[in-house]
């Protein structure tokens, strides 16, 4: 399939029907699969052969969504896991463990700063956040001797910082480790970091892939690029013996398959975190149509940015799309063809204000949810950071009056009308 283009890839990659099966990917809603001996079944506990035994390890429906989403990326192989968190966890806890360091970007998703502060810290990993706007000087002072991994988002949820790909890969490789980058907000539709230097993409199939706020679900790809070998001291996990299969070592065994084949045989195995198959296949009917969806979600927001930017009773506007932004020449190296559908703003008159517009607005919904189908609003500052206190918020890259809009795939109009409605009754008191 990696001769076609992404649209076609979105279409038939990953489930490719033998004479006779099924067109249309089934739901293997199987815990198990048989084998006829003994042996057999035991040649795949040394990963001596390849093959289905038990879902938590593999299945097929997992395994062909998987391979969509691989060759979407341009990556060489990819598992499926139950939400963006695990993917996530598991992408960076599959080369670090206690007493190593990593290093990430401060603007991610407040889930993903939760975990790198204070959850794997609690299992020794040490993260030290860096402006992802600092020099490649001032990220490389952030770097130690026991630094496994950097990690940024592409364009950080809910800051919407364009993340320059190509600095971090170079900060990332020039002190021997690899860069994950979350890609969840871009989708390969619009970015693919692996062509930056990425090394390993991850995804929270939550938003745009699934597309319409169905299933929970994550997604690890890996470029294939990294030379573990190379590095064998620092990812011992990978290059040395595996005492729980047999003394196998992943990179000799696997080649370039051995980040994904370690991840799945050893992390899976034992955390446990599989996306249901049901759930797999949702997503993968999303990833049927993603190619034209992101286009219009990119195409509405653009229209709805103007709108906003253009507007008195709107104090400010972050949006990648608009040429006045801070990120918009970034933007237009690494996602010419437009970002994502999500907008900042904050309107004149501070919170108070915020919370009383969003109150009238009648097409658009409040929920804690971003990048589906359905426009949607969300007031950080009284929902997802609630306990915090203003000067905590701004310390956070949340303005108070920060509103996080969501555009969905409706008619634009209707979206700016409702807008529209909502900011006059504001104008009338
Ligand atoms: C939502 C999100 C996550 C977390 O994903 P879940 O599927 O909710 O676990 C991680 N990264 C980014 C950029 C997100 O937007």
């Amino acid at each position: 399939m990696s001769d076609y283009q992404i649209e076609t890839k979105c279409v038939q990659s990953g489930w490719r029907p033998k004479k006779g099966e099924p067109r249309v990917l089934p739901i293997y809603q199987s815990t198990t699969f048989k084998y006829d001996t003994s042996d057999q079944m035991g040649r795949l506990f040394d990963l001596e052969d390849s093959g289905y035994f038990y879902t938590r390890l593999q299945n097929p429906t997992n395994d062909a969504v998987a391979e969509k989403i691989c060759e979407l990326e341009g990556g060489v192989a990819a598992m499926l896991t139950s939400s963006g968190q695990a993917a996530n966890y598991y992408a960076v806890f599959n080369i670090c463990e206690a007493g190593d360091h990593m290093v990430c970007s401060s603007a991610v998703y407040g889930g993903t700063f939760n975990l790198f502060s204070a959850t794997v810290k609690k299992q020794g990993i040490e993260c030290t956040f860096v402006d992802p706007d600092a020099s490649l000087e001032e990220l490389g002072q952030a770097f130690r001797p026991n630094t496994k991994v950097l990690f940024a988002e592409s364009i950080a949820n809910p800051a919407l910082n364009v993340l320059d790909i190509e600095k971090f890969a170079k900060a990332a490789h020039g002190h021997g480790v690899p860069l994950i980058v979350d890609n969840t907000f871009p989708t390969p539709i619009n970015c693919r970091p692996f062509e930056w230097g990425a090394d390993i993409v991850t995804h929270s199939t939550t938003k745009y892939m699934d597309g319409h706020a169905m299933c929970v679900g994550g997604c690890i790809v890996d470029s294939g690029n990294f030379d573990w070998g190379q590095y064998a001291d620092k990812y011992p996990g990978l290059t040395k013996p595996d005492p729980t299969y047999h003394g196998i070592v992943y990179t000799e065994k696997f080649g370039k398959g051995a980040y994904i084949t370690k991840a799945t045989a050893q992390i899976m195995r034992d955390l446990g975190s599989i996306q249901s198959p049901q759930n797999a296949f949702l997503l993968n009917v999303g990833l049927e149509t993603l190619h034209l969806r992101v286009p219009r979600h990119c195409e509405n927001a653009q229209k709805v940015a103007e709108y906003l930017n253009g507007h008195e009773k709107v104090a400010w506007v972050n949006f990648a799309g608009l040429k006045d932004n801070k990120y918009y020449s970034l933007a237009q190296k690494y996602m010419p063809n437009g970002t994502c559908g999500v907008i900042s703003f904050g309107l004149v008159g501070g919170r108070d204000v915020s919370v009383e517009f969003m109150d009238k607005l009648k097409l658009i919904a409040i929920v804690t949810h971003v990048a589906d189908a359905r426009t949607c609003v969300l007031h950080p500052a009284s929902h997802t950071h609630r306990q915090m206190t203003d000067e905590q918020l701004v310390e956070a890259g949340v303005a108070p009056d920060l509103i996080r809009l969501s555009i969905g795939i409706e008619n634009v109009q209707d979206i700016i009308a409702d807008l529209d409605q909502a900011l006059k009754t504001i104008e009338n008191k």
